[in-house]
């Protein structure tokens, strides 16, 4: 039997000695007791329940080894719903919550007019975006397509679990909206993005699956394939917005000149100051 304090010491130790950031040790440990930090500070010189001390010396066992957290817990959190997650599906990201907020408020201004707007999340993985624009936009009627059954299985159970109405689809990209003639106000994709030969940390790519990182040699495969059929998805006065790696501004911006020259476009830049989110504005 140990002291909180003991146990949450001796494991920032070994975290900062791995290179792991420290705060991972009180952010599990808040996550698996399901109690406040300020609670488990307040009780820190006493000691921890043995069940929950097993629990938690395992699965910081784990995470000193380079497991993502979410993956040892099986979800994370992201624009404050829960999401289940597990190695078939990429962990939901903070860049991605900020790109959701920017959808979110775009789509007030853009369709004031709508009773619903047709929307899609193509590449849904764990469903996190679909959740939460479901979620935080009532008019939204989401459909979410993915090539992998096994992450439209999770992003099904995320659904479930968020009490969100989403119709899911297993196929390529915009193939089976395509295919199921539907028309869409707005389209969302947070592909494959990064260059197939890029390093990257063993945190990422021991871990989280590769079908969902790399977007082909310059990773720019899965926006060519959205673009060359927007045509065909998209109704006259809509719009798509995707996520993107930090330095595709330039190549980005002259794929959609010349496949899509007379849709207007922005580039944002997420928290880090680093170009993150796209929106074409699509007048077809
Ligand atoms: N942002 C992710 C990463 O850097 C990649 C996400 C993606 O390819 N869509 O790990």
């Amino acid at each position: 039997m140990s002291l909180f304090r003991k146990l949450v010491l001796d494991f920032e130790k070994k975290a900062l000695e791995k290179g792991i950031p420290e705060e991972t040790v009180m952010a599990y440990l808040v996550e698996l007791s399901q109690r406040e930090r300020y609670d488990l500070y307040l009780h820190f010189e006493e000691e921890a329940p043995q069940e929950l001390e097993k629990e938690f010396c395992l699965g910081m066992g784990r995470i000193l080894n380079g497991e993502p957290m979410a993956h040892v817990l099986g979800y994370s959190w992201f624009y404050g719903y829960k999401m289940l997650v597990n190695g078939e599906v990429l962990i939901p990201r903070y860049e991605t919550e900020e790109l959701c907020a920017n959808i979110l408020n775009r789509m007030d201004t853009f369709f004031p007019h709508l009773e619903k707007i047709d929307i899609a999340d193509v590449g849904t993985g764990s469903g996190a975006i679909a959740v939460t624009l479901c979620k935080e936009e009532k008019k939204c009627q989401m459909r979410a397509s993915d090539i992998s059954l096994e992450a439209i299985e999770m992003a099904k159970k995320n659904a479930r679990l968020n009490e969100a109405t989403i119709e899911f689809f297993v196929g390529n990209m915009l193939d089976p909206l395509i295919e199921k003639g539907i028309y869409l106000d707005v389209l969302v994709c947070n592909p494959p993005y990064i260059p197939q030969e890029e390093e990257m940390e063993s945190s990422v790519v021991d871990y989280e699956p590769h079908i969902a990182l790399f977007g082909g040699k310059d990773g720019l495969k899965y926006y060519r394939e959205v673009f060359e059929n927007a045509n065909r998805i998209l109704k006259k006065k809509s719009f798509m917005a995707f996520e993107m790696g930090w330095n595709q501004r330039e190549a980005i911006s002259q794929l959609i000149q010349e496949m899509l020259p007379n849709d207007r476009f922005e580039i944002l830049k997420d928290m880090n100051g680093k170009d993150r989110m796209l929106f074409v504005y699509h007048n077809g």
